[in-house]
C-alpha cells in the first residue's frame, strides 16, 4: 500500500491510472477504522483496479467542539488492518491539504428536505460539512465508484443526490452495516462508551427489529412512539426515531404506502455517545 499525505502526489499517481483506464474505488473515513470501514474496502477491492481510502477527521462536520476532540483516532492500526486488506493508495491529507487557505471548497446545493430531517435537524450544519468534504475529496480522487455504508443512510442519500446534482460521473455503491455480534452496529465511537452503556447498546438494534415486524399492521406514528417508549432506560435516551421514504426522506406519520420503501432511523444518547443505526422496513 502507498501512502499519500500531498494532494498532487496522490494526483499525480490516479492521473496515470485514469488514462491507462483503470477503475478507481474510493472509500472515505475519518480513520479509527473497524470491520464496517473495512468491508466497504473488499467490496471496492472486488470491483475495481484500484481502492483509495482517505483517513480525515473533517473539523467542518462537527456541531459540537467536544465530539471533535475526543473523536478516537489509531493511525497506526488502521495503517495496518488497510495493508491486511489490500488497500492500494492511503490518502492521509492534513487539513491544510483540504482546505487551502484561498480556496473556495463549498458547495451550493439546494438539498430540499434531505438535509432537513434527523440528522440535520438535530446537528446543525452537519451536511454542509460533509458535502463541503466529500466534494473536495471527489474532486481530488476522481474515482469510479464511491463507496459508502447504509449505517449513515440519509448521508448516503444526500451525497447520492449531491454527485447527481453536480453531474459527476461517480457511482454510489450502498454497503450494508456491518455489526457486533450481539447487532449493535459498529462505530468508531464504540470505543467510548462504558461498560454499562456497551452493554444497553444492543436494544436499538432490537427495538429497530421490532418495528419492522410492526410495520405491517401498525402505522409509523404508532411504531415510532412504541421505540421511543421503549428505548428510554437506565443508559439510553432516544434522540429521534424517524420513519421516512427510503427515497425522498419524507417522514410519514398515518400511514405507510407499500408501493413504496421506507427506513426507521434511529439516533440514541448511550451516557455522552451518540450512536445512529437504521433499518430498511420493506
Ligand atoms: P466514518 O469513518 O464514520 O465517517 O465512516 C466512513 C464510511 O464507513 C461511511 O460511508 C460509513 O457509512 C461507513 N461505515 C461506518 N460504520 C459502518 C458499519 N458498521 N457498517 C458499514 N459501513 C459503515
Amino acid at each position: 500500500m502507498k501512502l499519500f499525505k500531498k494532494v498532487s502526489d496522490l494526483r499525480y499517481h490516479l492521473q496515470g491510472l485514469t488514462n491507462a483506464k483503470q477503475t478507481i474505488g474510493f472509500v472515505p473515513t475519518m480513520g479509527a477504522l473497524h470491520q464496517g470501514h473495512l468491508s466497504l474496502v473488499e467490496r471496492a477491492k472486488a470491483k475495481n483496479d484500484y481502492v483509495v481510502v482517505s483517513i480525515f477527521v473533517n473539523p467542518t462536520q462537527f456541531n459540537e467542539a467536544s465530539d471533535l476532540s475526543t473523536y478516537p483516532r489509531t493511525p497506526v492500526q488502521d495503517i495496518n488492518q488497510l495493508i491486511r486488506t489490500q488497500c492500494d493508495f492511503l490518502f492521509y491529507p492534513t487539513s491544510d491539504d483540504i482546505y487551502p487557505p484561498g480556496l473556495d471548497t463549498s458547495v451550493d446545493i439546494d438539498f430540499g428536505i434531505l438535509d432537513k430531517v434527523m440528522e440535520g435537524e438535530h446537528r446543525p450544519g452537519h451536511f454542509v460539512g460533509v458535502a463541503q468534504v466529500v466534494k473536495r475529496l471527489l474532486d481530488i480522487v476522481q474515482p469510479t465508484r464511491l463507496y459508502l455504508g447504509q449505517k449513515d443512510f440519509q448521508q448516503f442519500t444526500i451525497l447520492k443526490h449531491m454527485i447527481k446534482t453536480l453531474g459527476m460521473d461517480i457511482k454510489t455503491v450502498r454497503c450494508p452495516i456491518v455489526r457486533e455480534a450481539d447487532g449493535l452496529a459498529m462505530s468508531s465511537r464504540n470505543v467510548r462508551l462504558t461498560p454499562a452503556h456497551r452493554a444497553a447498546a444492543p436494544k436499538i438494534r432490537q427495538v429497530l427489529l421490532e418495528a419492522r415486524e410492526m410495520a405491517g399492521t401498525h402505522s409509523p406514528a404508532a411504531i415510532k412512539a412504541y421505540a421511543m417508549q421503549t428505548l428510554q432506560t437506565e443508559w439510553l435516551r432516544p434522540e429521534y426515531i424517524e420513519i421516512v421514504d427510503r427515497l425522498t426522506l419524507s417522514p410519514l406519520e398515518e400511514e405507510f404506502d407499500f408501493v413504496r420503501s421506507a427506513v426507521a432511523c434511529a439516533a440514541v444518547w448511550a451516557g455522552d455517545v451518540r450512536l445512529i443505526d437504521n433499518i430498511i422496513l420493506f
